[in-house]
C-alpha cells in the first residue's frame, strides 16, 4: 500500500531534506530538522505524490488516505499530549502548503485548526488563559474562512475594525475574552449570511476542508502563472504540512518571530531578522504591529530587541543558527515561535540574499572551513555577479514609472532626454549626461549610444542593436517599450498620460526595464575584497580562457578591469561610423575607379592605425583578434539628399551620379549579401588598408612600449564558405606583410584566422584549417544562418516559439545546442583533425552566457570573448562548467538534487 505520509517529531523524522522531491520544501527541512534533535512540534507531511493521486482521480482521495491521516493524527496527539477535538486537552493543529520550490501563489496557513466551541472553552480551561482562547479561535475562523471557504478577508476584519471602534481600543491585543466571544458569534453569523451554512463544528471535517484547499491551490490562477513564469512543471504538486499548533500569543513571555543566519544584503555575520512578543505567526509581516529587531547591534529603533528582552532564548537561536549553517552549509532563512519561554523551530531554507552578500558569505564560509573553495565556486549563479558590475539604483529612492519595456542592459543612469545620435554627441561632449531615445537604433548611432549615458527603444527585443550594442558598451538599456511613443520629429516621448521633451530628466533603470521620471541617485559598485578572492578561485579553476569583445579604448579598459585575458574581437566598422569618417568612407563606395578608392582609404589608414595604436597599449601585449570590415556595404550608404549632397561635395561627383551609385549598390537583403570577406574580395583595397594600419600600429606601440609587441596579432577573416576565399585574402595580408617588411625591416608575428559563422564554413572546417591558424566561432551570425532566423526580425515570433517549446530558450541567447550545437562540435573535430592544436574560440554574445560557455568547455574550445561587462560571469561560468567536468554527469546530477529547493 502507498505510504501518503511521513511523520516527524519528538528527536526523529521518517523523512529528511533529501526527500524533497516527495515531501516539498518545508516538509523535508522539518524532518531535517527533526532529525537534528532541534526542537520541531510533531506532525507529518502529506506526500506531493497524493496531490498527483488526488488529480489523476478527478479530485477525489484514495481510499486507503483516511486510516493513515488518523495514524498520522494519533502520532501528533501522543507527541503532543492532548486530543484533537478533545473537549478537555484540545491539540489544535497547523495545515500548511509547500511544494518542491517555494511558490507565492499557493494557499495560506491554517493555523490553529481543531477549534470549535468546546474545544475553545476547553483551551480557556485548561490554559486558564480565556483571552489566549478566543483570540486563537477567532484567529482560526478568520484564515478558515478566508483561504478554505473563500469568505473575502477584508469582510473579517472590517467586523474586528468596527467591534475596536465601538470598544475604544487600539491593538488586537487590548481586547479581552468577552470582546473576543462577541466577535467570533459576529463572525459565524456573517459565514452564515454568506454561504448558507455554518462554519463547520466538526474537527474531522476541518482538517479534511483544509487539506482539499492546499490541493485545489496547486490550480489555482495565481500558482499556475507563478509557475509558468519561473518554469516550474505542473507535475511536482504541492504537498501538505499538518504539524501541532505552539503558541507565540499566550503572554510576555511568547513570541514570534523570522531570522536570517546572516544579513542578508551584506552578507554580515550576525543574526538578523525581526520578532513579536505576545503574536502569532503571520502577525510578524502583516504589519498589524510594528516587529522589534532580533539583534540589538545597529539596528536602533528603540524598541527592545530579542537580545535584551529574552536574552537566553536569543542566546539558544544563535546555537540553532550555527548548527543549522554547519549542517546545511548555507546561510539559513528561519521561522521561529516562543511558547512560554520555550523556543520551537518552525521552518528553515536558504535565505534569499544580494549578490554582494552571496559573496562576502561564500568567501566568510571558505575562511571558516564550512566550504571548500570549489563549493563556493558552485554558490553563486553567475549571472547575479552583473548586479555588482553596475552603478545600482538607491532602492531607498521613491520610483515614478513612466514605461516599462525588457531589461536588455542592466544597470541605471540618469540624464536629459535627447531624440538623435548626433544631438546625443554634442550634449555629451559638452559634459553633459543624456540619455538617448530612439524607436530603434542603428549601426549609424553608435557613437550617438557611446555619448549617452542610457539608451531606450519602443521596438525590438533582448538582442536587437540596441540590446547587443548596449550591453557591450555596458549601457543600461531598454528595448521594446512598446507603452512609450517616441516622436523624433516633435521631439517627445509619451506614455501613460506623461509627455516629455528634449532635456527633461528621467532614470533608466535597465535592470528591471524601467523608465523613471526624474533623477534617481545612484550608488557606484565597489569591486570588493571578497569580489577579487572569489574570481581569484574562479581563475584557479576553469581551463576555459575569457576574453573580451572590445574595439574602443574605453571598452578595452574596461574588459582589462573585469580580468579579461585578450580581445577576442575587435570589430573595426564601428570605427568608421563616426562622424568625419563616415564621409570619407562614403567617397572611397561611390568613388568610380581604384585610384580613387586608395585617394579617400589614404585618408582613412592613419584614423585607423592610431585606433589600433590605443587598443594594443592598452592590452599590453595580451593576444587581440581583430575582425577585418564585416558589416553590408549598404550600412555606409549615404541615405537622404543631405547626406548624398555631403558625398557629392567631397568627391566632386554630381549629386545625381551619386544618387545613382548609391541606387546600383541597394541590395534585398543585405545580411546575406555584399559584406564580410566578399568586401575584402571584391574590394581588397579596404582590407589591405586595415592590414597596414594593423602592421604599422603594432610596430609604432612595439618601438614605444616592449611588451606590447609580445602577443601575435590574430587577423580575422569574416564570413568565409570555404577555403577559396581565404586563401585570396590570407595571401591579400601576407603580401602587405612583406610589404611592410620590405619598408619597415621587420613585420610583426601574426596569425591569419577564420570566423566560423556558415553551416557551410563549419562543414568545410578541414579545409579553411589547412589554411587558418585559428578559427572564432560568431555564433550571432551561426545561429542566423543555419536557423534561417533573422536575429533583428524574431522578435515579433520568438515568444510563441518559447511557449510552444520549440525552443527552451531564445537561441539567439542561449546557443540551440541541437542544431547550431552540432555545427560546432563538427567544425571542432574536422578542423583539429587537419592541424592538431588549432585554437578554437567563440566572440559571439553566447560567450558570455554561462549554460552556452558549459557547452563550449565540452566541445574543447581554449577560450570565449563575450561583452566586457559579461567578463567575470563568464569567468565564473567557465570555473563552474570545469568543475561540473570533474564531477562528471552522473556525481553533478545528484549534487544538484541535493541541494536545498527552498
Ligand atoms: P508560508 O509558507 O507562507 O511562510 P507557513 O506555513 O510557513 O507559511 O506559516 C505561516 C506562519 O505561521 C509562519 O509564521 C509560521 O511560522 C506560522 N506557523 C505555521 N505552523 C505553525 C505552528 N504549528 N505553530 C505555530 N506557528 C505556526
Ligand atoms: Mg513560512
Ligand atoms: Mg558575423
Amino acid at each position: 500500500m502507498t505510504e501518503w505520509l511521513k511523520t516527524f517529531g519528538g528527536g526523529t523524522a521518517e523523512g529528511s531534506a533529501k526527500m524533497l522531491d516527495l515531501l516539498g520544501g518545508k516538509g523535508a527541512n522539518l524532518a531535517e530538522m527533526a532529525n537534528l534533535g532541534l526542537p520541531v512540534p510533531p506532525g507529518f507531511t502529506v506526500t506531493t505524490e497524493l496531490c498527483a493521486a488526488y488529480y489523476d482521480d478527478d479530485k477525489r482521495f484514495p481510499d486507503s488516505l483516511s486510516e493513515q491521516i488518523e495514524a498520522g493524527m494519533q502520532h501528533i496527539e501522543a507527541a503532543a499530549g492532548a486530543g484533537f477535538g478533545d473537549a478537555a486537552n484540545p491539540l489544535l493543529v497547523s495545515v500548511r502548503s509547500g511544494s518542491r520550490a517555494s511558490m507565492p501563489g499557493m494557499m495560506d496557513t491554517v493555523l490553529n485548526l481543531g477549534l470549535n466551541d468546546e474545544t475553545a472553552a476547553g483551551l480557556a480551561a485548561s490554559t486558564g488563559d480565556a483571552r489566549f482562547a478566543y483570540d486563537s479561535y477567532r484567529r482560526f475562523i478568520q484564515m478558515y474562512g478566508d483561504v478554505v471557504l473563500g469568505v473575502g478577508y477584508h469582510e473579517f476584519e472590517d467586523l474586528l475594525e468596527r467591534a475596536k471602534q465601538g470598544l475604544g481600543v487600539q491593538l488586537d491585543t487590548d481586547m479581552s475574552a468577552d470582546d473576543w466571544q462577541d466577535l467570533i458569534g459576529q463572525y459565524k453569523a456573517m459565514v452564515v449570511a454568506r454561504l448558507d451554512a455554518p462554519f463547520p463544528e466538526d474537527v474531522g471535517e476541518q482538517l479534511w476542508g483544509a487539506m482539499r484547499a492546499v490541493f485545489d491551490s496547486w490550480m489555482n490562477r495565481r500558482a499556475v502563472t507563478y509557475r509558468r513564469l519561473y518554469d516550474i512543471p505542473e507535475s511536482w504538486g504541492t504537498a501538505v504540512n499538518i504539524q501541532a499548533m505552539v503558541f507565540g500569543n499566550m503572554g510576555e513571555d511568547c513570541a514570534t518571530g523570522v531570522a536570517f543566519t546572516r544579513n542578508p544584503a551584506s552578507g554580515d555575520k550576525c543574526i538578523y531578522g525581526e520578532y513579536l512578543i505576545n503574536a502569532q505567526g503571520e502577525d510578524v509581516v502583516a504589519g498589524i504591529r510594528t516587529p522589534q529587531p532580533l539583534s540589538a547591534i545597529g539596528e536602533g529603533t528603540g524598541a527592545p530587541a530579542l537580545e535584551q528582552a529574552m536574552p537566553e532564548i536569543y542566546a539558544e537561536l544563535g546555537r540553532v543558527s550555527s548548527r543549522l549553517e554547519s549542517h546545511y552549509r548555507d546561510m539559513q532563512d528561519i521561522e521561529f515561535t516562543v511558547q512560554k519561554g520555550k523556543l520551537w523551530m518552525l521552518q528553515t531554507r536558504a535565505g534569499k540574499r544580494t549578490a554582494a552578500a552571496a559573496l562576502k558569505i561564500a568567501v566568510d564560509m571558505v575562511a571558516e572551513g564550512v566550504l571548500d573553495e570549489a563549493t563556493a565556486i558552485t554558490r553563486i549563479e553567475p549571472e547575479t555577479l552583473e548586479q555588482l558590475l553596475h552603478p545600482r539604483l538607491d532602492p531607498e529612492a521613491p520610483r515614478n514609472v513612466i514605461a516599462r519595456g525588457l531589461p536588455a542592459s542592466p544597470g541605471a543612469a540618469a540624464g536629459q532626454l535627447v531624440f538623435s545620435s548626433e544631438r546625443a554627441a554634442d550634449l555629451a561632449a559638452r559634459g553633459e549626461a543624456v540619455i538617448l531615445a530612439r524607436p530603434e537604433t542603428s549601426p549609424e548611432d553608435i557613437h550617438g549610444m557611446h555619448a549617452a549615458r542610457a539608451v531606450v527603444t519602443s521596438r525590438g527585443g533582448m538582442t536587437s542593436h540596441a540590446a547587443v550594442v548596449a550591453r557591450g558598451m555596458g549601457r543600461p538599456c531598454i528595448t521594446g517599450a512598446t507603452e512609450l511613443r517616441i516622436d523624433t520629429d516633435g521631439g517627445t516621448i509619451s506614455a501613460a498620460g506623461v509627455t516629455l521633451g528634449e532635456g527633461e530628466l528621467v532614470t533608466v533603470d535597465g535592470t528591471r526595464g524601467e523608465l523613471l521620471a526624474g533623477e534617481i541617485p545612484t550608488i557606484e559598485p565597489v569591486m570588493s575584497g571578497a569580489f577579487a578572492t572569489f574570481m581569484g578561485w574562479a581563475d584557479g579553476i576553469r581551463g576555459l580562457a575569457v576574453r573580451a569583445n572590445a574595439e574602443t579604448p574605453a571598452d578595452a579598459a574596461t574588459a582589462r578591469k573585469f580580468g579579461a585575458e585578450g580581445i577576442g574581437l575587435c570589430r573595426t566598422e564601428h570605427m568608421f561610423f563616426d562622424s568625419t569618417r563616415i564621409v570619407t568612407m562614403r567617397e572611397m563606395i561611390v568613388a568610380k575607379d581604384s585610384d580613387g578608392q586608395r585617394a579617400a582609404l589614404a585618408k582613412l589608414l592613419p584614423m585607423q592605425r592610431q585606433d589600433f595604436v590605443e587598443l594594443f597599449r592598452i592590452m599590453a601585449g595580451l593576444p587581440v583578434t581583430i575582425r577585418l570590415l564585416d558589416p553590408p556595404l549598404h550600412e555606409f550608404l549615404p541615405h537622404g539628399e543631405a547626406e548624398m549632397r555631403e558625398v557629392a561635395e567631397a568627391t566632386g561627383l554630381p549629386v545625381e551620379e551619386v544618387g545613382a551609385r548609391v541606387a546600383q549598390l541597394h541590395e534585398n537583403n543585405p545580411m546575406l549579401g555584399h559584406r564580410g570577406c566578399r568586401l575584402g574580395i571584391s574590394y581588397p583595397e579596404i582590407y589591405e588598408m586595415q592590414v597596414r594600419a594593423i602592421f604599422e600600429a603594432a610596430i609604432d606601440v612595439g618601438e614605444s612600449d616592449g611588451s606590447a609587441a609580445n602577443a601575435a596579432l590574430e587577423i580575422m577573416i569574416p564570413l568565409v564558405m570555404g577555403a577559396p576565399e581565404l586563401r585570396i585574402l590570407k595571401d591579400l595580408v601576407d603580401g602587405v606583410a612583406a610589404d611592410i617588411n620590405k619598408a619597415r625591416g621587420a613585420v610583426p608575428a601574426y596569425i591569419v584566422g577564420t570566423m566560423i559563422e556558415l553551416p557551410c564554413a563549419a562543414l568545410r572546417a578541414g579545409d579553411i584549417a589547412e589554411l587558418a591558424g585559428f578559427f572564432s566561432f560568431g555564433t550571432n551570425d551561426l545561429t542566423q544562418t543555419a536557423l534561417g532566423i533573422s536575429r533583428d526580425d524574431s522578435a515579433s515570433f520568438m515568444d510563441s516559439y518559447v511557449r510552444h517549446g520549440i525552443f527552451a530558450e531564445d537561441p539567439f541567447a542561449s546557443l540551440d545546442r541541437e542544431g547550431v550545437g552540432e555545427l560546432i562540435e563538427t567544425a571542432c573535430q574536422r578542423g583539429r583533425a587537419a592541424r592538431p592544436g588549432l585554437k578554437l574560440g567563440v566572440c559571439g554574445e553566447h560567450g558570455g552566457d554561462p549554460a552556452s560557455i558549459h557547452f563550449f568547455q565540452n566541445c574543447g574550445l581554449d577560450y570565449v570573448s563575450c561583452s566586457p561587462y559579461r567578463v567575470p560571469i563568464a569567468r565564473l561560468a567557465a570555473a563552474q562548467a570545469e568543475l561540473k567536468r570533474r564531477r562528471g554527469p552522473i556525481a553533478g546530477a545528484a549534487a544538484e538534487k541535493n541541494r536545498q529547493g527552498v
